[in-house]
C-alpha cells in the first residue's frame, strides 16, 4: 500500500490558524481590550423567514407516509433545478434544468469536478487565489500555472496567449481581492479558452453583490462560453446557506470534446459517488427564489454591502489602495506604508484591535495587501473603521 504523495507537496495551510494564534496570544496578554473581527469569510445573518417556513414544512413532509421521501435524484429536485434556472432568467441568461446539477456546496464541485478531467493537462490559476482551487489539483499531481493579479492590472489579470493552459479557473467577484470582471474583459477569456481548446472553471459564489451594470452575474453573459465554461454557484453567501450546505454547477450540453459530453460526465460521476442533497435543504433553497424569499434575502445582502461601503469609504478618506468594496463583501487594500502582510496584521490588531486576514496568505502576489470583510455586525464594522481611521488618518 502508498499513499498518495501528492499530499506531500501541499502548502501547510497555517494562515488561519495563525491569525488565530496571534489574535488569542494578544488578546490573553490584554485581557481588557475589545477585539473586532473583520477577517472571517463567513455569514453571520441567521437565514431568512421564508427559508426557515420552507425547511419546517419540509420535516412534517417526512413524517408523513405519503409525503416522506427517500433518495432523489442525482442532479436534485425538479423544483430546485426550475428555481434556479429562472434565476439565470432574472438577469438574462438561459440555462436548460437539465444543464443544472445541485449539489451541497460550491467547494465540494470544485473539487469534484477534476474527476471528469485527465491528470495531463496543465491548470491557471490567478495568484493570489481561494486556496481549494491550487491545493485539489496539487492532491491530483497536475502542472499549474499562475496568471498574476496586482496593483497594475487592478487584481483581474487577462490572458497571456503565450501560456498554455487545459483548464482555467476565474473567480469573480474574486475571493479575495472583491475584484469583478466586467463582461467585456470575461469576453477576452473565453476567446482565449476557444482558441486553446480549454475549459473555463467559473467561480460565482459572490455573484449576488454585484450592483453595478457592466459586471458579469454569470460567464455565460459571453457568446460562445457555454462550449468553454463550467459555472460554480452556491446559496452559501446569496443566502447564508454556509451551515445549512447548498450549491449548483451549471454543464452546457455544449461543453464537448472528442464526442465526450462533460454534462454526461458529470452525471455519471455525481451517479457514481454522490446521493443528493437532502429533501429539506432543497426545499429550504427553493424558497430563496419566492418573491418573498428574495426580498427578504436582499435585505440581509444590503446590510454586508453596506458594511462594505462603509470599509472602502475609510480607505477612500485615508488615500489606501483598494481593490473591492463594491459588488463584493471583501476589501483587499494595499497595506500602508510599505509594510507587509503580517506586519500590518500585527500593527492592526496591536494599535487598533482590529483583526483582518493577511494578503500574504493567498498566493505571492498577496504580499503587501490586506482582507478586510464586510461580513460582521454593522456596529463591529463602524467601530473598526473608526478606530482604523485614528491610527492611520
Ligand atoms: N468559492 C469561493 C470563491 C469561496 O470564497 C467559497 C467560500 O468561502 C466557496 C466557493 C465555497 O462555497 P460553498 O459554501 O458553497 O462550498
Amino acid at each position: 500500500m502508498n499513499y498518495n504523495s501528492n499530499f506531500k507537496n501541499i502548502a501547510e495551510s497555517y494562515l488561519f490558524a495563525e491569525v488565530a494564534d496571534r489574535t488569542a496570544k494578544y488578546s490573553a496578554a490584554n485581557p481588557d481590550k475589545k477585539i473586532l473581527r473583520l477577517g472571517i469569510g463567513d455569514v453571520t445573518l441567521p437565514l431568512a423567514p421564508a427559508v426557515i417556513k420552507a425547511l419546517h414544512e419540509a420535516v412534517d413532509e417526512m413524517a408523513v407516509k405519503e409525503t416522506f421521501k427517500g433518495y432523489g435524484p442525482y442532479e436534485g429536485y425538479g423544483f430546485l433545478r426550475d428555481g434556479i434556472k429562472d434565476y439565470y432568467k432574472s438577469f438574462g441568461v438561459e440555462v436548460g434544468a437539465d444543464e443544472i446539477f445541485v449539489s451541497d456546496g460550491a467547494k465540494s464541485d470544485l473539487g469534484n469536478i477534476l474527476d471528469i478531467f485527465a491528470r495531463e493537462n496543465t491548470i491557471l490559476v490567478p495568484d493570489p487565489v481561494y486556496p481549494v482551487y491550487v491545493d485539489t489539483n496539487v492532491m491530483a499531481g497536475r502542472k499549474i500555472v499562475y496568471a498574476n493579479a496586482n496593483e497594475a492590472n487592478g487584481f483581474l489579470p487577462m490572458p497571456d496567449y503565450k501560456v498554455d493552459a487545459d483548464v482555467i479557473y476565474i473567480c469573480s467577484p474574486n475571493n479575495p481581492t472583491g475584484a469583478a470582471y466586467t463582461v467585456g474583459q470575461l469576453e477576452e477569456w473565453v476567446k482565449y479558452a476557444l482558441e486553446k481548446g480549454a475549459v473555463i472553471l467559473y467561480d460565482a459564489a459572490y455573484e449576488s453583490f454585484i450592483t453595478e451594470g457592466g459586471l458579469a452575474r454569470s460567464i455565460y453573459q459571453v457568446e460562445g462560453a457555454k462550449s468553454c465554461a463550467i459555472e460554480f454557484c452556491s446559496f452559501s453567501k446569496i443566502a447564508g446557506f454556509t451551515g445549512t450546505r447548498c450549491g449548483y454547477t451549471v454543464i452546457p450540453h455544449a461543453l464537448k470534446k472528442d464526442g465526450m459530453s462533460a454534462n454526461k460526465l458529470w452525471f455519471r460521476r455525481q451517479a457514481t459517488k454522490f446521493n443528493g442533497v437532502p429533501y429539506i435543504i432543497q426545499k429550504g433553497a427553493a424558497a430563496v427564489f419566492t418573491p418573498e424569499g428574495m426580498a427578504q434575502i436582499k435585505a440581509n445582502l444590503a446590510v454586508y454591502q453596506r458594511n462594505a461601503a462603509v470599509i472602502a469609504k475609510c480607505m477612500d478618506e485615508l488615500g489606501i489602495w483598494y481593490t473591492g468594496g463594491k459588488n463584493s463583501p471583501y476589501i483587499w487594500l494595499k497595506c500602508p506604508n510599505g509594510m507587509g502582510s503580517w506586519e500590518f496584521f500585527d500593527f492592526l490588531l496591536s494599535n487598533a484591535q482590529v483583526v483582518g486576514t493577511p494578503g500574504a496568505g493567498f498566493g505571492k502576489n498577496g504580499e503587501g495587501f490586506f482582507r478586510l470583510t464586510a461580513f460582521a455586525s454593522e456596529e463591529t464594522t463602524k467601530e473598526a473603521t473608526e478606530r482604523i481611521k485614528k491610527i492611520l488618518g
